[in-house]
């Protein structure tokens, strides 16, 4: 598969105030020029990618680097008020700016914090897992979790700018890697294109090529940019980004967090959700559930429950999922509303599949 030379990818996300996503291998230099304005530039990463790329965040204007320990432990409000005194502490006003500069974990809590201190400054996003490239860093979410559940405590603040550079993907562990893939398989069956595309590019995207995790990630941007656009509140279409996660928050429950990589269970989430529709009669395109699984194989991402169990040694019963299921924060009155897959393009929110049926592409699901 050839790749074209390095190019510039901008996608403008039109959501009130307006900003730009710009996607490519190589760019994080930018980050300084937008910097360049702030009286201070709090960088607040976590430990791991302040060891690996630290240097580079201590060359933004007026920079200073505040590392929280890597993990979804550092979501916590404990840790937003440390981080607040800490900008107070490095001298940041309200003319400050923040960059987060790490994967989903530093995007939540640092856009948290840029949120409340002086009651709003600007910041960046400047995303290095593949998760945060394709998903968390766009759309404005932001979030610590409380004992009582994750995301509890959160406002919605829009970046300033988001810089993704796939040069940094290189250095990723392989299931932070997988993670993002899953919910680049999800945002691909979302969009329908971008599901052929990948196939094409799947050996690029094994060896993690920049070019094309470039082409990959802006699609994916796109894909969000253009429902975030639409439904910036999550009041109705932007709940297609949740295919898959019904299934997802069930697996990881059940599991337990943490033990089973997010996307990963969005990845096998997604399939569930087009067995589920095909068990209960649904007009699932013919060979979509086969290819949605080779898809993920040629991507070297689990996608069925046996698949986890090899992959991870955690065995999940279907009754445990379903239960785990009911109990879903968007589910009413225990019965929850699904995002079901037609087919590539074609996802459909809202519906109400019978149980016996996703009992059913569970019990499959655990065989297959
Ligand atoms: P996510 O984006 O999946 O929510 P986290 O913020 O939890 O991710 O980051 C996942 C892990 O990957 C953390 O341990 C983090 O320190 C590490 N990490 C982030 N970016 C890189 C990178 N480019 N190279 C290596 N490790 C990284
Ligand atoms: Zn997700």
């Amino acid at each position: 598969v050839s790749t074209s030379a390095p190019q510039r990818r901008i996608v403008a996300v039109q959501v009130d105030p307006p900003y730009s996503v710009h996607v490519g291998a190589g760019l994080v230099g930018e980050v300084a020029r937008r910097a360049e304005g702030w009286s201070r530039t709090f960088v607040l990463t976590d430990a791991n990618v302040e060891r690996l790329f630290g240097d580079i965040a201590r060359g933004w204007p007026s920079a200073f680097v505040h590392a929280v320990a890597p993990g979804e432990d550092s979501k916590s409000f404990a840790m937003l008020e440390r981080v607040l005194d800490a900008m107070v502490a490095a001298g940041c006003d309200r003319s400050s700016g923040l960059v987060a500069f790490g994967g989903g974990v530093v995007g939540d809590l640092g856009g948290l914090a840029a949120g409340l201190f002086h009651r709003g400054i600007p910041f960046v996003q400047a995303p290095t897992t593949l998760l945060a490239m394709v998903d968390s860093s766009v759309g404005g979410k932001t979030a610590v979790n409380l004992a009582s559940g994750k995301n509890l405590a959160g406002i919605f603040h829009q970046p300033a700018e988001v810089y993704a550079d796939t040069r940094f993907l290189a250095t990723l562990p392989d299931d932070e890697y997988r993670s993002g893939l899953g919910e680049v398989i999800k945002t691909a069956v979302i969009d329908g294109p971008l599901f052929a595309r990948l196939g094409e590019l799947a050996p690029d995207i094994a060896r993690r090529e920049p070019e094309a995790l470039a082409e990959v990630a802006e699609a994916c941007v796109r894909v969000k940019a253009r429902i975030v656009a639409r439904d910036p509140f999550e009041q109705g279409e932007r709940k297609l980004l949740n295919l898959g996660h019904t299934f997802a928050h069930a697996i990881e429950h059940a599991a337990g967090y943490g033990r089973i990589p997010h996307g990963v269970a969005v990845a096998v989430g997604v399939v569930l959700a087009a067995e589920s529709g095909r068990a209960a009669g649904l007009a699932v395109e013919a060979g979509f559930v086969e290819s949605l699984r080779s898809l993920a194989r040629e991507l070297d991402v689990p996608a069925s429950l046996d698949a986890l169990r090899h992959g991870y040694g955690i065995e999940l019963h279907p009754d445990a999922l379903l239960w785990a299921m009911a109990r879903d924060k968007k589910a009413r009155a225990g019965h929850p509303l699904y995002v079901v897959p037609f087919g590539p393009g074609a996802v459909e929110r809202d519906v109400d599949l019978p149980e016996p049926s996703v009992m059913a592409a569970l019990g499959q699901l655990r065989r297959s």
